[in-house]
């Protein structure tokens, strides 16, 4: 399959990137895992549950109707349920110089079908990765007790399955994903027992003026919240869930200004479900691959959403976490950025001056958030030694403890060869920030070659295998099961 641009993900950024380079002519192929578009702001609820009123779940719906609307209007080629495992550099090519060149520069490889075993090759000459992020959840006893999930995955059941997760809810953890999602768990007739976030309230005074863009929006949630009487508990945490087979109640405690739990301000609150999320991570897997900046967890870009590898950009949450109203404006810079290098010409960017502007006043929004919405900074002290840490392998923080102070491990890779912390299906992708906390060590991106599973079968199949000298971390697996 041949296409001009790759667009990897279909959510705002995607889908605002496609239909501005569609619109200037570029073929555009939109790839993505899901069935539907819209990423993980606009998920939609499958076709088949007849939903009556999908509005009722969204904000911001009228925007989502211009991109669907958009995209159905478009000459964009949208390949649904394509789950992209390597971007490949080809390396007869320098990439995105021009609609002359005669080969691809890129290799897209995605899996199709119900076992994802089906290898399909999207070849293009200029690639866009919109992947999204994905939640950041730090371990504390009880975790892994049924009933405990993530806030986004509270959201996604109810937008996607339009189903809740149970009768009584907490809601904790800190950053904005959750005024949504204790919002929506609240409207959908779940009873919100409380919204626990572990910012300080004195800090989020303090950044008021930073924080000032998005005052309106934050003054309906807490109208919202007022209305199905959520309790709001700033300065808190949950140190504990509890429960036998499932959970049955959370205790939770206040925090002191430097991020410790005030002794004796424990309290148990009775519920069925913990939404819990501890903010997000951008997606990178398919960057690193292709050798782009990664600074921090972030792709690094440039004014036009250019990473440093020619021929591939960035937008979205991949390069830094933001919501979907930064994802939206990233994504129409990119894809006028895209046209005019695919034309050959270099972009005016007055032509996306408001959008630029939306993207610098949400950054430095985002950031301000950053800095006030952060884990407890002694969460690792609540982690008891029996508490698993990562659930695939079932390595438990005593045992990373044991790595690091009794077997002298000093960094990620040591603690997962020592513990196999990380080695499993999700190949560290949910314990990393959790193993990296325990350990001390910082959270360093893994350059893994693979951003999927892959089988064998396909491997041995694929015509151009990802580079040899990238294989670093998975290099005697195929992260289906480590040897
Ligand atoms: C579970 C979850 C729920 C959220 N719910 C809300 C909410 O209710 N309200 C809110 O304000 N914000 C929510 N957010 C944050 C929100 O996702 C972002 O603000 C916004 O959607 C970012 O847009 P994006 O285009 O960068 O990425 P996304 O919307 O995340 O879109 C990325 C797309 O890339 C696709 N993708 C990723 N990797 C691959 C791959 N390897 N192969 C193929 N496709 C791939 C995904 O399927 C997805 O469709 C949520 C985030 C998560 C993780």
């Amino acid at each position: 399959m041949r296409t001009e641009l790759a667009v990897v993900g279909a959510g705002p950024a995607g889908l605002a990137a496609s239909l501005a380079a569609a619109a200037r002519g570029v073929h555009v192929t939109l790839i993505d895992a899901a069935e539907d578009a819209g990423g993980q702001f606009y998920r939609q609820p499958a076709a088949g549950l007849g939903a009556r009123r999908p509005r009722a779940l969204h904000h911001q719906w009228r925007t989502w109707e211009r991109l669907r609307d958009g995209l159905a209007a478009s000459t964009v080629r949208h390949l649904t349920g394509h789950h992209v495992w390597c971007v490949e550099r080809n390396s007869a090519s320098s990439g995105a110089s021009g609609r002359s060149e005669r080969s691809a520069a890129f290799g897209v490889h995605a899996l199709l079908g119900r076992f994802q075993d089906e290898p399909v090759t999207v070849h293009a000459d200029a690639v866009l990765l919109a992947t999204g992020g994905y939640e950041k959840v730090l371990p504390f006893p009880g975790w892994t007790l049924p009933g405990v999930v993530t806030a986004g995955g509270a959201q996604a059941m109810l937008k996607g399955g339009l189903v809740v997760p149970g009768r009584t809810a907490v809601v904790a953890g800190t950053g904005p994903l959750l005024l949504p999602v204790a919002t929506g768990l609240a409207a959908a007739g779940v009873q919100v027992a409380a919204l626990v976030e572990s910012a300080d309230p004195k800090g989020l005074v303090r950044r008021l003026p930073a924080l000032a863009a998005k005052l309106p929006e934050a003054a309906g949630y807490a109208a919202r919240l007022l209305r199905h009487r959520v309790p709001f508990m700033a300065g808190h945490t949950v140190v504990e869930a509890h429960g036998e087979d499932r959970l049955e109640a959370v205790t939770v405690a206040a925090l002191d200004p430097a991020g410790r739990v005030r002794p004796g301000t424990g309290r148990r609150i009775p519920c069925d479900t913990l939404a819990v999320g501890h903010g997000m991570l951008p997606h990178t897997d398919l960057a690193e691959t292709l050798g782009c900046r990664v600074d921090g967890v972030n792709v690094q870009v440039d004014d036009e959403q250019r990473t440093d590898v020619p021929g591939v950009w960035a937008a979205g949450e991949t390069t830094g976490i933001g919501g979907a109203a930064l994802a939206l404006a990233e994504g129409h810079i990119a894809g006028r950025s895209i046209a005019a290098r695919l034309q050959g010409t270099a972009p005016d960017p007055r032509e996306w001056a408001a959008a630029a502007s939306s993207r610098t006043r949400l950054r430095q929004f985002f950031a301000a958030v950053d800095s006030v919405c952060a884990p407890p900074a002694h969460w690792i002290e609540q982690v008891t030694d029996d508490t698993v840490v990562c659930r695939c392998e079932e390595v438990r923080a005593g045992t990373v403890r044991e790595a690091v102070h009794g077997l002298g491990a000093g960094d990620l890779r040591t603690v997962k060869l020592l513990t196999r912390a990380g080695m499993g299906w999700c190949q560290g992708r949910v314990c990393g920030p959790a193993v990296a906390g325990l350990a001390g060590c910082d959270l360093t991106p893994t350059r893994r070659p693979f951003a999927r599973p892959v089988p064998l079968g396909v491997l041995a199949r694929t015509d151009h295998p990802a580079e040899a000298d990238h294989t670093t971390e998975a290099d005697h697996t195929t992260e289906e099961g480590p040897s």
